[in-house]
């Protein structure tokens, strides 16, 4: 990599990109997370003129006039918008990285889900540069994740990571700094939040928005009872929506056993991701998965009792990283911090 050694000027901030379907964190050379803000950009309808990007994009989901789209670029793990996202980016950088000279001589380390095709990996490159990037890395979000989850991704031992976003889970072994064996499948909190919408919907005919669903997963969601925390099952929420016939606005209050009823389906869906990666990996990796257990990481491992469930369904200790959410970002982040050394976890990427 003959672009890493000159480029360490005293002006000069690489940053590391989490680049998630919900959210995007930006971590900054010597500075730790700068940046943490929903994936969202509003835009002008039937324009690409950006109004609002990140957090005060979000404030407008299901809440925008006629003339005014927020639209999430970024919408199964990959770019489906490639015009919000390339706004996107360059807004995140601009916010992250001060000073135009300075963004030209920016190197960026940026995570893609592994199951990215090489028409989305140059799409993501082409963004960032356009951004302002100097040179563009990418790095396999699994292996961020269990980097910055602290798991001994350079050691011959399997480790076994499962990454929750909004849009995609990845489920992935790693041993000696690579990925052994990987799964990335299109269930996430967003769908979760859609099999609440679906729910309510059938169980009650009443209609309610993602914003809505996606705070009853949070406050009142589980995957399994936790017997450590009973004060869990007792909690209620109660939504707003809209009868599915005569369209009146009406109330209902949810128990905390109806939302795990309705989140069943694709949780099973990422346990049945982790068996069947499990059951492709070498018999030696998964040996050490087996007696160090899975490592959660994503907003997704927030949901009460998913560690408990998966262990109950593998048999395997289930573990939640610290803080789940910030796992991808950190992980870029220490590939930042030692670009120039850590080169062999990841492939320059060509624009
Ligand atoms: P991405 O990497 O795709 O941007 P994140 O790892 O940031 O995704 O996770 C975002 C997802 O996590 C969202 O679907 C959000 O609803 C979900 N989430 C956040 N907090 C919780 C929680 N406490 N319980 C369940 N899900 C949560
Ligand atoms: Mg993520």
């Amino acid at each position: 990599m003959p672009q890493a050694s000159s480029s360490k000027t005293a002006s000069s901030r690489d940053i590391g990109i989490d680049l998630g379907t919900a959210n995007t964190l930006v971590y900054a050379r010597g500075h730790g997370i700068v940046l943490n803000e929903p994936s969202v950009v509003a835009v002008k309808a039937g324009t690409t003129t950006a109004l609002a990007v990140g957090a005060e994009a979000k404030e407008t989901i299901g809440r925008t006039p006629g003339s005014i789209t927020a639209i999430r670029p970024l919408k199964d793990g990959v770019i489906c918008d490639y015009e919000a996202a390339e706004e996107m980016i360059r807004h995140f950088v601009r916010k992250a990285v001060p000073g135009r000279r300075t963004r030209t001589r920016t190197r960026m380390v940026i995570c893609v889900p592994s199951g990215v095709t090489q028409v989305e990996r140059r799409a993501i490159v082409h963004a960032s540069t356009r951004a302002g990037a100097r040179t563009v890395h990418l790095i396999e979000e699994p292996m961020a994740a269990a980097i910055g989850a602290g798991l001994p991704v350079a050691e011959p031992r399997g480790s076994m990571v499962v990454d929750i976003g909004g849009g995609t889970s990845e489920v992935a072994v790693i041993s000696l700094g690579g990925i052994v064996t990987s799964q990335s499948l299109r269930v996430g909190g967003d769908r979760l939040d859609a099999a609440i919408i679906d729910y309510v919907r059938k169980e009650h005919a009443l209609l309610i928005g993602e914003r809505t669903a996606e705070d009853v997963k949070v406050g009142i969601g589980s995957a399994w009872p936790v017997p450590d925390r009973p004060e869990l099952e007792t909690r209620t929420f109660t939504v707003r929506g809209r009868e599915k016939v005569g369209g009146m606005p009406k109330t209902l209050e949810l128990t905390a056993p109806d939302v795990r009823t309705a989140l069943d389906e694709p949780v099973e869906a990422i346990i049945a991701a982790v068996r069947t990666t499990l059951e492709e990996c070498p018999p030696e990796l998964s040996g050490d998965v087996m007696e160090h257990g899975i490592v959660l990481t994503g907003g997704g491992a927030l949901l009460p009792g998913l560690d408990l469930r998966m262990a109950s369904a593998t048999g395997i200790p289930v573990y939640v990283a610290d803080n789940p959410l910030d796992c991808v970002a950190l992980g870029s982040g220490r590939c930042v911090e030692d670009l120039d050394t850590l080169s062999s976890l990841l492939a320059p990427a060509k624009g």
